[in-house]
């Protein structure tokens, strides 16, 4: 667990703690008091539409600007008092890209082995280890802005490991990338994790949350509108259900009247029942089905995901009820 005791017996401090943070840009509220709390070794999400403020939180935890208000440690470092100490503890990758197109893969990596004046043999060691890691070698003497959107994503997270920082900020790590490449990336931020790095990622991809983070905060009109493992969010709202089709109206109203508890659509002719989901759930409504003589031609089972919880929290426009996620028959 990624609150493991330190050989003292002690808490390790959270990667970042921050309470009330605030900004405006002139009438704007951008950011209306965020708490976050994430311990060392975790992956957060931060999760919101375009516009939520999600790069604001990275910048004001990176140090490139500064809250209106609100406290935050970084590495157990005060934001205001001591910003060095949190600079030389995080690595920051995202929309603000450090990659420089010029010049090669390869003497991007050797100017941020300079940068943190590492001595010549180990900067060079360094950067031929990440560029293998990241699989680049191939493109090492290559300008980078022939790179792929993909390539230059991983050049820039391997820029940022050159310093070794215990924190990561990934601003929209997968943005504009091809589902190969955000593959690609969700492995490289799994094994970041492994490691022992502490990531906050932050996204606007439902899936990319639900597949890295330990937990999600979702961020929408400057207030964080709920935080939680992904389990503990998708058990803020109701909708696992089942639906039944059938085109035969005989059929139809003999499942109405076996099915007394389902919801009734006597035009499309389908019922709707509240459902875990469940293979044991499943059989009974068969066995009732069955025992009833009767049979639908569809049986669609819609188990609640992150999408719904993210329409339901940010009171964005709802998916149709009867957009089936799986299909079980
Ligand atoms: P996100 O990363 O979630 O897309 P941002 O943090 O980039 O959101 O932006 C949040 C809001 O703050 C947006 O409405 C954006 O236009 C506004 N904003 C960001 N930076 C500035 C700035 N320097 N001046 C004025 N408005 C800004």
């Amino acid at each position: 667990m990624p609150t493991s005791r330190n050989g003292s017996g002690q808490l390790p401090p959270a990667a970042v703690s921050a309470t009330g943070l605030r900004k405006s840009y002139g009438d704007k509220t951008v950011l209306d008091g965020i708490d976050l709390h994430i311990p060392t070794g975790s992956v957060f999400a931060l999760l919101g539409p375009n516009g939520a403020g999600k790069t604001t939180v990275v910048k004001i935890l990176s140090t490139l600007i500064t809250a209106d208000g609100g406290q935050a440690r970084v590495a157990g470092h005060d934001l205001t008092a001591d910003p060095q100490a949190v600079r030389a503890a995080i690595g920051v990758t995202g929309q603000f890209s450090a990659v420089d197109g010029l010049i090669t893969g390869e003497e991007n990596m050797l100017l941020m082995a300079d940068l943190h004046h590492l001595p010549r043999g180990e900067g060079r060691r360094t950067a031929a280890d990440l560029l293998e890691r990241f699989d680049l070698t191939d493109a090492a003497k290559k300008p980078a802005a022939t790179y792929s959107g993909g390539m230059k994503r991983r050049l820039d997270i391997a820029m940022t490991l050159v310093g070794d920082p215990r924190i990561i900020f990934l601003d929209e790590p997968t943005t504009g990338l091809d589902p190969r490449s955000r593959h690609t990336m969700w492995q490289i931020i799994r094994k970041l994790v492994t490691g022992g790095t502490t990531v906050l990622l932050t996204t606007q991809y439902l899936e990319e949350a639900d597949q890295l983070a330990d937990r999600i905060a979702v961020l929408n009109n400057g207030r964080l509108a709920a935080e939680g493992s992904a389990e503990e969010l998708k058990r803020l709202v109701p909708g696992g259900h089942v639906r039944l089709d059938f085109t035969d109206p005989a059929a139809y109203h003999h499942a109405a009247t076996a099915l007394r508890e389902a919801t009734r659509n006597d035009e499309a002719l389908t019922l709707q029942l509240p459902h875990d989901g469940s293979q044991r759930g499943l059989r009974s409504l068969l066995d009732r089905l069955d025992a009833a003589g009767v049979e639908a031609d569809e049986l669609t089972v819609h188990t609640p995901d992150l999408d719904d919880v993210f329409f339901a929290l940010t009171g964005d426009t709802v998916p149709s009820p009867n957009q089936p996620t799986e299909a079980a028959r």
